[in-house]
């Protein structure tokens, strides 16, 4: 598996952020993770890559447990967090060429065109993040997060904020992305999760209530829309269904 996570639990101080979720998520796949806000989702992605350690539980990555080989997992992950911090000082050149030189890459100078090429960077390459629209901004938080070619991406929240036009960009460049990956993907655009994800799993109030194929999913749910299957299992009436 590349992400397997069992009996997960974290807690800040008195609160349950996520309590005993377990998930798989296959070689290959783009995996949307869905829940409302505050369901848990970050908390649980800061776990799988090493942000945070969890209160009990296990979670690995590409058969490397967070807690014991912590290096191997970072080696192995490529991470878009929520906010996408930036070195907006930086050319976008030069922060990719930091990025190569954090992850200690002999080739970092041959594997900067690549990923510039791969994430629709060519006209933006030789100016600094602060000077790009937000839409290329997301486009060097995922050139910084596949310039190691890691063999997991998780990405948390990729289009938010985005502009249609930045969202159908970046949307295609996940799926490209995932032809060679396995993506971990949390968004509140249900569209989004049916334009690119193979897999949903739903978080609510840190537990998992629903992870399965999209299409077997809308099949349980009478074909219903995701959004309604969304609202029903995590909407104020969820409690009486589950
Ligand atoms: P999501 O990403 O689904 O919006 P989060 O994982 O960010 O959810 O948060 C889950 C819960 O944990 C929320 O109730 C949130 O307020 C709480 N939480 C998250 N981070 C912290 C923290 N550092 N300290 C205390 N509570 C936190």
């Amino acid at each position: 598996m590349s992400i397997a996570v069992a009996n997960l639990c974290k807690t800040y101080g008195e609160q349950k952020a996520i309590d005993g979720i377990s998930f798989q998520v296959s070689p290959g796949r783009i995996a949307g993770f869905l829940g409302p806000n505050g369901a848990g989702k970050s908390t649980t992605m800061k776990i799988l890559t090493c942000f945070i350690p969890q209160s009990s539980g296990t979670a690995a990555v590409c058969g490397f447990d967070v807690s014991t080989y912590s290096m191997e997992v970072r080696r192995n992950i490529g991470y878009l967090p929520e906010h996408n911090p930036l070195y907006l000082e930086m050319y976008v050149r030069e922060a990719l060429g930091f990025i190569g030189a954090i992850h200690q890459l002999d080739k970092r100078q041959k594997r900067i065109p690549e990923v510039i090429e791969l994430c629709g960077l060519g006209d933006e390459q030789y100016k600094k993040i602060g000077a790009l629209s937000k839409g290329y901004r997301q486009r060097v938080g995922l050139a910084q997060a596949i310039f190691s070619d890691p063999e997991v991406l998780i990405l948390d929240e990729p289009t938010s904020g985005l502009d249609p036009n930045q969202v159908i960009g970046i949307r295609k460049l996940i799926r490209e992305l995932g032809k060679t990956k396995t993506v971990l993907l949390s968004t509140h655009i249900m569209q989004e999760v049916e334009a690119v994800c193979e897999q949903v799993i739903i978080i609510d109030k840190g537990r998992i209530v629903a992870d399965d194929d999209l299409s077997s999913l809308r099949m349980m749910h009478h074909n219903h829309s995701l959004e309604d299957i969304f609202i029903e299992l995590t909407g104020p009436d969820s409690a009486e269904i589950n």
